[in-house]
């Protein structure tokens, strides 16, 4: 009996609490932990907030002032797998850590740049998809479920998207990456369907980008030329809601070595940007109201 009772209890407690992160995820929750662990005064990990399964969607927070947010530095950000296979994505991230704490390391640095910003980088915020392999989210894709100035209902049916939505209210971020694969580029926004992709800083995008693409031989260019449109993406709505500089990374193959060859150039895109966000982000072309396939699967 008290077998019995002991299993129940054991059931009840599991279902209560079914929030602690499993499988692949858990994997990568731990890398996180590990790095605050060995990098205490640098590193924080933190949840941004929960999912519809009610998991904590963490992050790892890296700046000389870890344990709480500090708004008078210079906010930057990443975000990776928002599609869950693509685990290529999930490897920058964690590879981009690994050599930002890094640099924070060098004297030298410290006293440069790095001192002013802070970091906060989400590996995974497609859980069930990265546990499953499986692009989607509970059958939506994460990737369209932003507001923009051209899709104005539809969106925010993932919890995931609204709590990142909400995350990214508290405080200014200057700069921001989005990272996928596997095409071989940087993109920064216009990608939706509209009559003209360029936006009001296209020139300053396009000086930036060129050379964040000689660094790894990336080709580059606005999404909407380079890749092909769709409504309701990330790297549109950071830069449209919140004048944050906007990357696309589409990873070429997501091997050790592609990831490896990227984050410098990740790194200088960091250093490349304004350490404040655009205040020319406004949409002043036309939606295009007839829209072709989504035929993006990146
Ligand atoms: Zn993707």
């Amino acid at each position: 009996m008290k077998k019995v009772l002991g299993l129940c209890f054991f059931v009840v407690t599991a279902l209560s609490f079914g929030t602690e992160p499993t499988g692949k995820y858990k994997t990568i929750v731990d890398g996180l932990m590990a790095l605050e662990s060995s990098h205490p005064a640098l590193a924080k990990v933190f949840s941004i907030g929960t999912n519809d399964e009610g998991t904590e969607i963490y992050a790892l927070r890296v700046s000389t002032s870890p344990e709480k947010m500090d708004p008078a530095k210079i906010g930057q950000f990443i975000v990776a797998t928002h599609h869950g296979n693509e685990p290529g994505s999930t490897l920058f991230a964690m590879e981009f850590l690994k050599d930002l704490l890094n640099r924070y390391q060098s004297d030298e640095l410290w006293r440069g740049n790095l001192g002013q910003m802070e970091w906060t980088v989400v590996p995974v915020l497609n859980v069930s998809g990265y546990n499953k392999g499986s692009r989607n989210e509970r059958g939506y894709d994460p990737n369209r479920d932003y507001p923009g100035p051209c899709s104005d209902k539809g969106y925010g049916k993932l919890k995931s998207i609204r709590t990142l939505m909400e995350f990214l209210k508290t405080r200014s971020f200057a700069g921001s990456v989005t990272a996928h694969g596997y095409i071989g580029n940087f993109t920064y926004p216009w990608g939706f369907y509209t009559d003209n992709n360029d936006t009001l800083d296209e020139n300053r995008y396009r000086e930036i980008f060129r050379k964040v693409a000689e660094v790894n031989g990336y080709s580059y260019g606005n999404a909407g030329d380079a890749i092909y449109p769709a409504n309701g993406t990330f790297e549109d709505y950071v830069y449209w809601a919140h004048g944050s500089w906007s990357l696309l990374l589409e990873l070429r193959n997501g091997s050790a070595k592609d990831v490896a060859g990227t984050v410098p150039a990740i790194a200088k895109y960091f250093d490349l940007i304004d350490s404040t966000p655009s205040s020319k982000n406004q949409f002043e072309a036309n939606c295009n109201r007839v829209q072709g396939p989504d035929l993006r699967r990146e």
